[in-house]
């Protein structure tokens, strides 16, 4: 029997992200689900952290495991610095190092900015922003300590072009892109790249709990003429991950709803 060995230097082809062990905040279902499964499927270790939705990644994990794949999952709210400590501690215990930190977990509060409280503000922020800095500050003095390391945090079409009834959203995604470039003008001569992805409307439950003609209205008005599926915005993902020579930038997936 003949066996075909596929690679490129010496990078597996077919897996490229061997050997790697990647952090997917919010990996129970939707667009983090998705970016679990296409890193493993590339031979990334993965640990991906669940909130309150243990079922789901349980079934994260299945697939990952059916298909031959890594997974790890941990509990960890992204909003509490101290849980975000333990996350990278765990990783690095178990694991050894941390390669690749994917900042995906994400909510939304949405109301319009009169009728707003400070608790569904400061809710938002918690979660997506300050969860951003969280897990980000308690990974990086390992990266830059390994001389590598890849950032990659899911904002927001709504953080480039602000959307009715999201003042507190929109403000993490924008805060995201600013964040990122800043970073990546810090560790750029340290081999740690930090780059965005912003998805527009993708066919997850957080769209779902729109109201049908609100969505209907946004479908209509993309070029597309349809929602994005998490898979495409872990293809993206997956693109900043292995892109050694770009840095601060940020990818917009959403149909060309907004260029
Ligand atoms: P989702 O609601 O399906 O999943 C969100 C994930 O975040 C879940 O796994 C949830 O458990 C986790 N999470 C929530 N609060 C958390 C906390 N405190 N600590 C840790 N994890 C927590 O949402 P989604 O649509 O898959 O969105 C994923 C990311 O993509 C979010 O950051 C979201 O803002 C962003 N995004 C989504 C869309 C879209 O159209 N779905 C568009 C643009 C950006």
């Amino acid at each position: 029997m003949t066996t075909t060995v596929f690679e490129v230097g010496k990078v597996n082809a077919l897996k490229p992200l061997e050997g790697k062990v990647a952090i997917v905040t919010g990996a129970s279902r939707g667009i983090g689900a998705e970016i679990a499964k296409v890193l493993a499927r590339n031979g990334a270790t993965v640990v991906g952290t669940y909130h309150n939705s243990p079922k789901h990644i349980q079934d994260v994990a299945k697939t990952i495991e059916e298909e031959g794949g890594k997974f790890h999952a941990l509990h960890v709210d992204v909003s509490v610095y101290e849980d975000a400590e333990r996350l990278a501690l765990e990783v690095i215990e178990n694991f050894g190092k941390i390669d690749i930190l994917i900042n995906n977990a994400g909510i939304t509060k949405d109301r319009t900015f009169r009728k707003m409280t400070k608790e569904e503000w400061d809710t938002v922020i918690n979660v997506n922003l300050n969860g951003v800095f969280n897990t980000t500050k308690a990974v990086i003095e390992h990266m830059l300590a390994q001389n590598y390391g890849r950032i990659v945090s899911i904002s927001s079409i709504v953080g480039q072009a602000g959307a009715f009834g999201q003042t507190n959203y929109a403000a993490t995604k924008a805060g995201i892109l600013g964040f990122t470039k800043s970073l990546a003008l810090e560790t750029a001569s340290k081999g740690i790249t930090v780059n965005a992805v912003c998805p527009g409307y993708i066919g997850t439950e957080m769209v779902a709990a729109m109201p049908e003609e609100v969505l209907n209205n946004i479908v209509s008005k993309v070029p597309m003429k349809r929602l994005g599926e998490p898979g495409e915005v872990a293809q993206a993902v997956l693109y900043l991950i292995q892109a050694d020579y770009v840095t601060g930038q940020v990818i917009a997936v959403n149909g060309g709803l907004y260029m």
